[in-house]
């Protein structure tokens, strides 16, 4: 028996902007929300029914959670899979804390990636400076990843020898570390694959993604330079690491296109994702309400995209001038341009580098929602892409 709407209330672990849209999402359908993050000023917080303001392995909060809650989410990566593990013994969690385990540990990523049979880059596992040793060359030029919590390219090291090797091993602590083979790139994509219990799983169009500096900036769906075939395996690729998974809910698999055609996976998020967020305007469902029908058991159906849609990210950046003085950009003139929804995170302080939120310029064709995201971008002093 599914949750119904309206009756059942869901709870989020993490308060940031997607447990915010993830909520969002839940009370437009009539659930009620609870979310737990230690954050007073928790962007999820702000908008929930209620705001458990407690540590993430808190007992007490997340018995208050469990008892509150008929069904339990995540929204934040890192989120300790011991506190989804421990709800999970009364109360439906989605994902389940095994599957979000795999996903925090790029090591047992990579080798869910090899088992699922999805090509992913060369790479080594390694544990201590002993092993840097046994480093095959052709892992060199590479990058150094930390096993653990790493994001938006932060615990990352590009490294040409094994000097630098050895050095960035060091500087990252002396952790547990993947390197892997430095790729050409052509492109970067991602997909989001939204499973159920039942088994059933339905993916999204493939997202092109631009990041700059490590943070993603710019996503432009369709895809306008993956070929069809190319697009088809993602969607297939992304399907078959999720049913490896048992995975239930809203999984992002994101991949690379090299610059010889090959597609190759490079990691996934167990959530609703920042590529993902075209799907609120440009889709008849979005990622989010996705995440709610899969974790209470509604149908999921296959999305449709409506409009051709580039999602720009807005970061704390745009909120000082070139001299560093604060600004408010010019929402006013963005949102007079066609296609344009804006979606702000409601946090108080921007700060270079923070997501505070993202805009969706949809069109009737791919070359209209551009022109509106290249105005966007000449608005709001963001580089022109196109
Ligand atoms: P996020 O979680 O924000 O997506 P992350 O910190 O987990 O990022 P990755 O996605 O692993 O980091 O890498 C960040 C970026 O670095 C990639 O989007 C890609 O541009 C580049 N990159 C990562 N691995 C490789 C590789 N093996 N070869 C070439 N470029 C790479
Ligand atoms: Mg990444």
């Amino acid at each position: 028996m599914p949750l119904l709407p309206g009756e059942a209330t869901l709870g989020v672990l993490g308060g940031g902007q997607l447990g915010r849209m993830f909520v969002q999402a839940a009370q437009s359908l009539g659930y009620t929300c609870v979310v737990l993050d230690p954050d007073a000023a928790s962007p999820a917080g702000a908008v929930a029914q209620a705001h458990l303001k407690a540590d993430y392995l808190d007992a007490a909060a997340l018995a208050q959670l469990a008892q509150r809650c008929h069904a339990i989410t995540t929204e934040f990566e890192n989120v300790p899979a011991r506190a989804l593990d421990s709800l999970a013994a009364t109360r439906t969690v989605a994902p389940a804390g095994r599957a979000v385990a795999v996903c925090q540990d790029r090591a047992r990523e990579k080798a869910h990636f090899v088992a699922s049979g999805v090509p992913c880059a060369p790479y080594a596992v390694l544990r201590s400076t002993a092993d840097l040793a046994g480093v095959s060359d052709e892992l060199l030029p590479g990058i150094l990843k930390t096993a653990r919590l790493g994001y938006d390219g932060k615990g990352q090291r590009r490294v040409t020898d094994r000097t630098q090797l050895a050095l960035a091993f060091q500087e990252l602590g002396g952790v547990e570390c993947v390197l892997e083979q430095m790729l050409p790139l052509a492109l970067e994509l991602s997909v989001l694959v939204v499973r159920g219990a039942d088994g059933q799983a339905v993916t999204y169009p493939v997202q092109q993604n631009l990041h700059r500096d490590g943070i993603l900036a710019v996503t432009e769906v369709p895809a306008p330079d993956v070929p069809q075939a190319l697009q088809a395996q993602a969607r297939q690729s992304a399907v078959a690491i999720a049913q490896g998974l048992s995975y239930v809910g809203v999984l992002c698999v994101e991949f690379f296109v090299l610059k010889d055609g090959r597609l190759v996976v490079n990691e996934m998020a167990p959530r609703p994702h920042n590529s993902g967020h075209y799907t609120m305007n440009a889709c008849d469902v979005s990622q989010f309400e996705m995440q709610v029908r899969a974790m209470t058991g509604l149908p999921l159906r296959e999305p449709r995209l409506h409009s051709p849609v580039v999602m720009l990210n807005l970061l704390g950046d745009l909120w000082f001038t070139a001299e560093g003085e604060e600004r408010t950009p010019d929402w006013a003139g963005v949102l007079a341009l066609p296609g344009a929804s804006l979606h702000l995170y409601g946090k108080a302080q921007a700060r270079v580098g923070r997501k505070m939120g993202h805009l969706n310029l949809t069109g009737a064709t791919p070359e209209a929602a551009r022109e509106s995201a290249r105005q966007a971008c000449a608005l709001l002093g963001l580089p022109q892409q196109w």
